[in-house]
């Protein structure tokens, strides 16, 4: 191909991208009409037993869920739905996963009977250029969407959606996919991370399960990991795997991680973070949580 028809084709493509976005855009405030800009939110969800129980981070959870203005519809990235590619649950009712074993009878009997809302996930899907995003009607709600998501909204009238972690994605490329949904924000919906920072479940404590207890690179993990939170040092959390010991120690397996940079990408530069739940427990379960904007 000649170079100036090269160029013209390139240019043609970038036109076609910008309308394919600018469409949907237009279908998006068809569907969710222009709102005061949504805050962004990571929720460490910790035990499932936080769904039936009730304690200082349910508390939270649910002052929270009435200090917020009602979202439209949320969009929850939970460290419970791993795929290989980007999936986001596109069916009308989504079933309630209990994706975990050895909890009581009364954990496997909650239903959270919210609305799903298709819409919405061919909106997400269509705002996305970074990568192939396919809609899904097998998955649902799991545990880390639900047990938390219970608990600000509990009469489950809020549409839920979930989209999944590609597991074959390094840190940085799910920084930068949060950073195309921002617009989702301006649409009245609430974006949620749900995983916990430090999540070691091979180094619990199982006598101190439920009690503020933390192991000492837990701690310094937590720790470094706020101030890096707060004073915006994303690039170091991104690149967690080279922060040393407490970090490898306190993050073993990514999954529980990453919801937080979803969170931490969609943050604009005069945002504030609110930090609550910050507490460790059982030596190696950080419950810290973050409200931006
Ligand atoms: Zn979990």
């Amino acid at each position: 191909m000649e170079r100036i028809d090269f160029i013209r084709n390139l240019s043609l493509l970038t036109i076609a991208g910008c309308t394919m976005k600018a469409n949907a855009l237009g279908k998006l405030v068809d569907a969710f009409p222009l709102s005061s800009k949504m805050p962004v939110l990571f929720l460490g969800h910790g035990n499932p037993m936080n769904a039936i129980e009730d304690n200082e981070f349910v508390q939270s959870f649910k002052k929270l869920g009435q200090d917020l203005e009602t979202p439209k519809a949320i969009l929850c990235i939970s460290a419970h739905w791993e795929t290989k590619g980007t999936k986001i649950t596109a069916m009308e009712m989504p079933r309630t996963i209990h994706d975990f074993g050895g909890f009581p009878q009364a954990l496997f009997d909650v239903q959270y009977p919210a609305k799903g809302s298709p819409e919405l996930a061919k909106q997400t899907k269509d705002l996305i250029s970074k990568t192939e995003i396919e809609l899904d009607h097998e998955w649902g709600l799991d545990h880390g969407a639900w047990t938390v998501i219970k608990h600000l909204y509990p009469e489950a009238n809020i549409p839920v959606i979930q989209m999944s972690l590609d597991y074959s994605q390094a840190p940085q490329y799910h920084y930068e996919l949060a950073q195309e949904l921002d617009t989702l924000r301006n649409h009245g919906v609430l974006i949620i991370g749900s995983g916990n920072i430090v999540h070691n479940l091979r180094k619990i404590a199982w006598d101190k399960v439920k009690d503020p207890f933390a192991w000492d690179w837990a701690e310094e993990a937590n720790e470094k990991m706020k101030s890096l939170i707060l004073s915006g040092n994303h690039k170091d959390l991104i690149h967690y795997t080279k922060q040393g010991e407490a970090f490898l120690q306190s993050v073993p397996t990514a999954e529980h991680y990453l919801p937080l940079l979803y969170t931490l990408g969609l943050k604009n530069e005069k945002e504030t973070i609110q930090l609550f739940n910050d507490q460790i427990i059982g030596g190696s379960l950080s419950m810290l949580s973050l409200k931006v904007g």
